[in-house]
């Protein structure tokens, strides 16, 4: 967003707590690479250009990738000063940090989709002798206490913490609602590839038919990897992880799942042959079928989640850890502008919040089915920039 408010000539500062790129330095756990290719890092006026186009940065490079950008563009930026206050004020705002005050026309929330990790309330009743972690703590397996592990949560950051854990020897249950499974690759290529070409990253915010529901989609089960493997509830289970329905209730140590599991993989193998065969169609209009793989035939998986459990004792099950892997909520504690929604939630449309002057940034499908991707975000702020510097000019005009 800073590098297209320069292009609009419009002052501006960035108010950062941490340093550039702090979650991708401390939220992130040391295996993780990104999910999306290489060629998929690109932002207004940076893109990957190394020698590894199809391959999956580490976090350690994204945070190069972002530091090369800050030193390119070289915004205007406070680190280490978190915002504890926004609230209207004369023409615009005013802004409160632990490095002072700001006054401000306009505001532009960036502070993340995966602002906070959700651990469900009914994690008090779990046993104190029992670790708990999410996400944005796990770095290892090392760190994890002997014994298995419980992983709550079936999308990216779920799976993915199962699959280095049951490697490394431990014994992992994993408990999976509502999911989406995709191949790593589909007749050849990367499935980010097909989403990319099909158009369907891009898709736009205004054309899907539920957004509220699209908003609450699960993130895809993928994994970064080298070897370009798929990684879903299939090859988890093949591996040995015992895959169980949605976490229902928790009783000291006796903790119970929904008989859902069949039911959440046969929608999500609905999900992906529908998929599949709109890239299949893709293909054929465009005249890739001679520049791709051969189409492949769909494997349904539900069927091997007939037997799950559905109670488990976590004493007998010697598990000692539960990674909470259920997805994130958003802190709004210091915005003091009546934007928010009954969920905590800021209102707004396509990224302009539903009070004139602030705008927000980086939200599951705030214009685009990508809009919490890097590229996407990129793209997002491209768009509301122009919308962000007619207000500011606009504002100036006025109170001129
Ligand atoms: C585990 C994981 C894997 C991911 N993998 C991929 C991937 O493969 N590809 C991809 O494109 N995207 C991926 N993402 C999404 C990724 O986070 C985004 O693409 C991108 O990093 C989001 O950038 P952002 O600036 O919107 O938010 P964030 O990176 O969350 O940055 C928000 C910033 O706001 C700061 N902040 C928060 N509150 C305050 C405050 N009160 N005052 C001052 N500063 C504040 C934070 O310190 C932080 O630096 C992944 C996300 C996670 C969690």
């Amino acid at each position: 967003m800073s590098r297209c408010l320069s292009d609009y000539s419009i002052e501006h500062v960035i108010l950062e707590r941490g340093r550039v790129a702090e979650r991708w330095r401390s939220e992130r756990w040391d295996s993780l690479r990104l999910l999306t290719p290489n060629w998929l890092t690109r932002l207004p006026g940076l893109a990957y250009d190394g020698d590894d186009p199809d391959g999956f940065m580490p976090a350690s490079e994204v945070v190069g990738f972002l530091d090369t950008y800050a030193r390119l563009i070289r915004p205007p930026i406070e680190t280490l000063t978190t915002v504890t206050r926004v609230a209207p004020a004369g023409d615009g705002f005013t802004v409160v940090t632990s490095r002072g005050d700001w006054n401000a026309r306009a505001v532009v929330i960036a502070t993340g989709e995966t602002d906070m990790p959700i651990v469900p309330s009914s994690a008090r009743r779990l046993p104190p002798h029992l670790d708990q972690l999410v996400p944005s703590e796990y770095r290892r397996p090392a760190q994890v206490h002997d014994g298995g592990v419980l992983v709550v949560g079936g999308s990216s950051s779920g799976v993915q913490i199962a699959d280095e854990l049951q490697q490394a020897g431990r014994a992992v249950t994993i408990a999976v609602g509502g999911h989406t499974r995709v191949p790593r690759t589909y007749r050849g290529r990367d499935i980010l590839w097909w989403l990319d070409r099909a158009g369907l990253l891009d898709e736009s915010a205004d054309h899907v038919q539920d957004l509220k529901q699209s908003r609450r989609q699960p993130s895809l089960q993928l994994v970064g990897h080298p070897d370009r493997r798929s990684l879903n509830l299939s090859t988890l289970q093949e591996r040995g992880v015992r895959v169980v329905g949605r976490l229902t209730g928790i009783d000291g140590t006796h903790v119970t799942f929904a008989d859902d599991l069949v039911a959440t993989t046969v929608a999500s193998d609905a999900k992906l042959a529908l998929l599949l065969s709109r890239l299949d169609d893709f293909a054929r209009r465009r005249g890739l079928d001679p520049h791709v793989g051969a189409s492949e035939p769909f494997v349904p998986s539900w069927q091997r989640f007939r037997d799950a459990p559905t109670a488990l004792d976590l004493r007998t099950a010697n598990i000692r850890t539960i990674v909470w892997a259920v997805g994130y909520r958003r802190r709004y504690a210091w915005l003091h502008v009546p934007v928010l929604d009954e969920a905590g939630d800021i209102r707004h449309q396509g990224g302009v919040a539903a009070y004139p002057g602030v705008y927000v940034l980086g939200l599951r499908f705030l214009r685009r089915r990508n809009s919490t991707f890097i590229d996407g975000i990129g793209k997002d702020a491209a768009a509301l920039a122009p919308r962000v510097a007619a207000f500011v000019r606009w504002q100036a005009r006025a109170t001129a």
